[in-house]
């Protein structure tokens, strides 16, 4: 094969998992299911173990012994599912890649769904939620506040509601593989990238099972790596905050001077002066804590730490469908119909 050629036969399903071992045996036969549904193309599926400690490895170990088109990938450790996705998806290598969250919350009898965008040539199919079951409203409050800022605040095009559920086409891929960055915050560099680009509606279903590891202080952080990540906007902010006070300061000063001039100078002034002190103070730390963010990710960054360490890669023992056996003569026929993205 051609590796200059975009493969247009291949899908690989990529899972990235913590501690998911009781939902997994539930997804594994859903997610086969839905890649038999569909003809004339290869698929594969790979299972990112970010560092589990619930027996999550096993039983991948397990579906994959029964799974002939299963790989695995483990990482050392624990580094996040950014980087577990990102770890899966430099793996895939040639064709499409399809990731899907691990405790069933995408559901994937969506994906012949996804696959016939794909067909129709777009590059980013993303699933857009509709229904965001099993969560409260704090969290779907949050959520739609953060996408506005968002997108007042960066000119990277972030559509609400939409996460990691997706397919990528192999230039996508490709593109996105090219971005190493450190603080990975996806939904960003997945708008970063471009091409084109088109919703999918679907339901977020409840978790399998266990329990989502992004509690409020995480997605808080969550918001900051991706305003930081996409706009710079709070560094300046921090001039616009001081100009105005110090228009302010001005205008208080001609009062000041106005009226000591007009009635004489009173020992006065203490909780004025004390109000402006802290104002002054707080606005500074504000600015310097906005400094530091982005201080720090440049830290980050310098220091050229790889995204990941792997433990163990085990690749699949056939890329096979499961109703297809290796269509290796296939691949060209299909490379014309499905123009996955080319023409753009
Ligand atoms: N995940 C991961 N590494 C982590 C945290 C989460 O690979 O450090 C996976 C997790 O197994 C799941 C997906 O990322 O498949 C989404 O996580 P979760 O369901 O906890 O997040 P939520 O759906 O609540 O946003
Ligand atoms: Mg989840």
């Amino acid at each position: 094969m051609d590796a200059s050629e975009p493969r247009h036969d291949l899908l690989t399903v990529v899972v990235a998992a913590r501690d998911e071992a009781q939902a997994l045996p539930l997804l594994h036969p859903r997610i086969c299911a839905a890649l038999d549904g569909l003809a004339g193309l290869r698929t594969r599926v790979l299972y990112v173990d970010d560092g589990s400690s619930d027996g999550t490895w096993e039983v991948l170990r397990g579906i994959a012994a029964s799974d002939p088109r299963v790989s695995l990938l483990r990482l050392s450790r624990n580094f996040g599912k950014e980087a577990a996705l990102t770890a899966g998806l430099d793996q895939v290598g040639e064709g499409a890649a399809m990731i899907l969250d691990a405790d069933g919350q995408d559901p994937p009898e969506l994906i012949p769904q996804f696959v016939a965008r794909w067909r129709e040539g777009w590059d980013d199919v993303y699933g857009t939620r509709i229904a965001r079951e099993g969560e409260g409203w704090l969290k779907r409050g949050t959520a739609a506040a953060f996408y506005r800022v968002m997108r007042r605040l960066s000119h990277t095009p972030v559509p609400a509601d939409t996460g990691d559920y997706r397919l990528l086409s192999p230039r996508s891929l490709a593109a996105l593989a090219r971005l190493r960055e450190r603080h990975r915050f996806m939904k960003g560099l997945f708008g970063w990238v471009g091409f084109r680009s088109i919703a999918l509606p679907y339901r977020r279903a409840p978790r399998l099972a266990g329990h989502s590891k992004f509690g409020l202080w995480r997605l808080w952080n969550f918001a900051l790596e991706g305003i930081t990540s996409f706009s710079t906007a709070p560094l300046r902010a921090a001039t616009y905050v001081g100009l105005l006070t110090a228009l302010g300061a001005i205008a208080a000063g001609v009062v000041v001077v106005v009226k000591t001039l007009l009635l004489g100078d009173p020992v006065a002034g203490w909780p004025t002066m004390m109000v402006v002190i802290l104002f002054l103070g707080s606005v500074q730390l504000v600015a310097l804590g906005m400094i530091g963010e982005y201080l720090g990710r440049l830290y980050d960054e310098a220091k050229q730490r790889p995204l990941y360490l792997v433990d163990t890669w085990q690749p699949a023992a056939a890329g096979v469908s499961c109703t297809q056996e290796t269509a290796d003569g296939g691949a060209h026929a299909h490379a014309t119909s499905t123009a996955g993205g080319q023409a753009g």
